[in-house]
């Protein structure tokens, strides 16, 4: 057993702290690399032997879920000194399937059968949950292990004695048909860890008087079928009773009969179901038939619609990357009206309500539109008939955590996944996991484009533009994130085609932190947008002002703006993160900036939303600004200078009209020796002193007031004037 030099680096740095200084590593390690729930780290790549073990950094532990050496896992010193002396060394794979999830303190009910290496996946968290917890005997019982038999709890109290022997733990077995149960009494209380059968272990519970757990803190059932098939439900239930509720439970079981999850639901928490069955050839439940789908960009929402449609009695589970993107994808569809209820889980809803959404998922036929973090921590079971996935799931663990959402345990399921052309590689890297997915093609005939439907529910409700921006934009910053770029290429993505098919006039710009720009060569540029706050609230100001800002982007070299292959490019941009152009205009809002070279007007719909410039005008359908007839465009701009005029005279005209009566009423008022109503008191007495006064202070702020109108609608006028103009200037250019 030669250990690889990371390894022995490790364990070496691991026997130079002090018992306190390892626990507090132990438990930062552990922290840092918990496996998500819900996952089963056998879908994970293995590690290699040779990778880096422990600590690598001030901040960063090596990776311990999907390990294959217990000595890469975040256990004690005296723990892989009793492997080590046992000669173990390689997990088997209900070890490393359970070990990430029961070393972080979790809950396991684990399916596995008898000879698979089930004893040591419950023993080592046992050890190491008193090891950290500094266990000592003065602390009484810290756990206890239920067997189904003698000779069962016989042996696995032999794995123990060898295992933990460098721990200074005591241990007991307490098991019927021996004698001495007196010796047993006196002593049992003294014990920290009890491997029993039930009857014994309820027989001290009833008898013994100083026996108690209340400090338990971890308890095993070691094939759990077993021990109810013995006919120890009742004891079973007696001792869980008796036992403190705030502690772990690992239960192991060969097979889920029916008691077996009555036992569990009496007293798991949030259990990891890991099924782990030495046959099992897939990674991914058989039950569950799996299919891909090759989508373009901008016909996922078409897919997903068309989809949605024709599965109208079932309850379908849809994944999207961010928060933005559900949100956009349930408001849009719950506009278009699909016919089966629209549900949708974020993080930021809490978890009350998730839990209501859910349970209102479960009783009826609904499409759930949901992030992975929302999902987590429901249990899904047999709710659920298709999961679709519209967005390509960073990893494969992403990807069966996704889909263990259905098909968990015996009920069947199906799910797809949406994939962009450029992320086919996803499809090897599923079926090198194990995972058996299906390529089918999409019938275009059954496709329904809803670009068009989008684009106008976005012209009426400016408050779904807001969200479609945001959308859009969260999804390109997300796949600019993704660490696989094997499989993510955000250059490699048609922008213009997707901005188009979330039902957007122009496609959003968005730039780089590193200064590059993302914009396109199409003459289509629309505004430039915060991605992280309120600034695309407002398109008056993101599309009025963005004008000085967006002509310097045109140095900046354009992401996106060329149609060049990705091998061409000359360098990966820093994609750490996608940032808004337009940060510095936040403060700025509803301000039109007259010196802007060029820039973009706004032009109002008939509902007073506003609307990009030429998306009026535009060829709705086709969406092509290029085509734009300038004839159009003049006369359009003519109609919105008069229509400007007409409302600016009519200002003035209300304006003088107003302080026509406003002195007038002050005359009247003067003339019978009255004061202003709102000049009262309290007591309804007038305050002769303050009266006039405040009388000629208000007429000082109305003629004021009506210069400032005055001058604000001329400005007004002629900066719309001047602006209608340059843009005219700027479109013939
Ligand atoms: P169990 O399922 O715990 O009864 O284990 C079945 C057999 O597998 C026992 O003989 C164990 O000693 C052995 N075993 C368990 N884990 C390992 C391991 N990681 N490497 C080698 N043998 C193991």
């Amino acid at each position: 057993m030669k250990k690889s030099k990371p390894i022995r680096r490790q364990l070496a740095k691991q026997r130079r702290l002090t018992e306190k200084e390892e626990i507090e590593m132990l438990k930062q390690w552990i922290e840092f690399g918990k496996p998500d729930p819900g996952l089963n780290p056998l879908s994970l790549p293995p590690l290699p032997d040779d990778s880096p073990v422990g600590k690598l950094d001030e901040h960063t532990f090596s990776r311990y879920a999907g390990c294959q050496l217990f000595n890469q896992l975040p256990l004690s010193r005296n723990t892989k000194d009793g492997l080590r002396n046992s000669k173990f060394e390689k997990m088997t794979d209900v070890q490393r399937a359970s070990l990430p999830h029961s070393l972080c303190g979790r809950d396991i009910l684990g399916a596995a059968q008898t000879g698979s290496g089930k004893t040591l996946a419950f023993l080592i968290p046992v050890l190491e949950k008193l090891y950290k917890e500094r266990w000592g005997p003065e602390f009484g019982v810290g756990c206890i292990i239920l067997s189904p038999t003698r000779e069962l709890a016989t042996q696995l109290f032999g794995v123990l004695n060898s295992v933990g022997k460098y721990h200074g733990l005591s241990a007991g077995l307490l098991i019927g048909g021996r004698k001495g149960v007196d010796t047993e009494k006196e002593r049992v209380h003294e014990l920290n860890i009890l491997v029993c059968t039930p009857g014994r272990l309820l027989q001290h519970m009833d008898e013994t008087t100083n026996f108690e757990c209340s400090q338990l803190q971890i308890l095993v059932l070691d094939e759990a079928d077993r021990i109810l098939d013995a006919g120890f439900k009742k004891e079973v239930n007696a001792i869980i009773s008796q036992l403190p509720r705030t502690r772990q439970t690992l239960l192991f079981s060969a097979t889920q009969t029916k008691s077996v999850q009555d036992l569990a639901r009496l007293s798991l928490k949030d259990p990891e179901y890991l099924s782990v069955h030495e046959e099992a050839t897939t990674a991914t439940p058989e039950n569950l038939v799996q299919t891909a789908t090759v989508v373009p960009l901008h016909q996922k929402l078409d897919l997903l619609w068309s989809f949605i449609k024709s599965h109208l009695k079932s309850r379908v589970l849809v994944f999207l990357t961010s928060r933005k993107q559900v949100k956009f994808v349930f408001e849009a569809f719950k506009k278009l009206r699909p016919g089966i209820p629209l549900k949708c889980l974020h993080g930021k809803m809490n978890q009350e309500k998730r839990l209501g959404t859910y349970s209102q998922f479960c009783d009826e036929h609904a499409v759930l539109f949901s992030t992975d973090v929302s999902s987590r921590g429901l249990d899904f079971d047999k709710a659920v008939d298709w999961v679709v996935q519209v967005d390509c799931p960073p990893d494969v663990a992403t990807y069966i955590h996704r889909v263990g959402r259905t098909a968990r345990y015996n009920s069947g399921g199906k799910a797809v996944l949406f994939l962009e052309p450029s992320e086919i590689k996803m499809l090897d890297k599923l079926r090198e996991a194990k995972i058996p997915i299906v390529e089918r093609k999409v019938n275009k005939e059954k496709l329904q484009p809803i670009a068009v439907q989008l684009a106008d529910k976005l012209a009426r409700f400016p408050e779904m533009r807001q969200l479609a921006q945001r959308a859009f934009i969260t999804y390109l910053k997300s796949i600019s994130k993704e660490k696989d770029k094997e499989i993510f290429d955000v250059m490699k993505l048609a922008i213009d085609e997707f901005s188009a098919s979330l039902g957007l006039p122009l496609t959003p710009k968005i730039r780089f932190f590193n200064g590059k720009s993302m914009a396109k060569s199409s003459s289509k540029v629309g505004p430039t947008i915060d991605l992280e706050e309120s600034a695309a609230e407002n398109l008056l100001e993101t599309s009025g002002m963005v004008g000085s800002e967006s002509s310097e982007d045109e140095s900046d070299s354009d992401l996106l703006g060329k149609e060049t292959s990705a091998e061409a490019m000359p360098q990966k941009p820093d994609i750490e993160a996608l940032v808004p152009v337009t940060r510095v205009l936040k403060k700025k809002k509803l301000k039109i900036n007259v010196n802007r070279p060029t820039g973009k007007r706004v032009v109002f719909d008939e509902e007073g939303n506003d609307l990009p410039p030429l998306a009026a005008i535009a060829d709705r359908a086709g969406g092509n600004t290029s085509k734009i007839d300038e004839v159009k465009v003049l006369e359009r701009y003519k109609k919105e200078r008069e229509k400007l005029k007409e409302a600016d005279k009519e200002d003035k005209l209300h304006g003088r009209q107003r302080l026509k009566e406003i002195k007038m009423k002050k005359k009247a008022k003067l003339k019978r020796g009255m004061p202003d109503e709102d000049e009262e008191d309290s007591d309804g007495e007038a305050v002769a002193p303050r009266l006039n006064k405040k009388t000629k202070l208000y007429s000082d702020s109305e003629s004021e007031d009506k210069d400032t109108v005055a001058k604000r609608n001329k400005l007004s006028l002629e900066a719309q004037e001047a602006l209608a103009l340059k843009l005219l200037g700027s479109m013939h250019d």
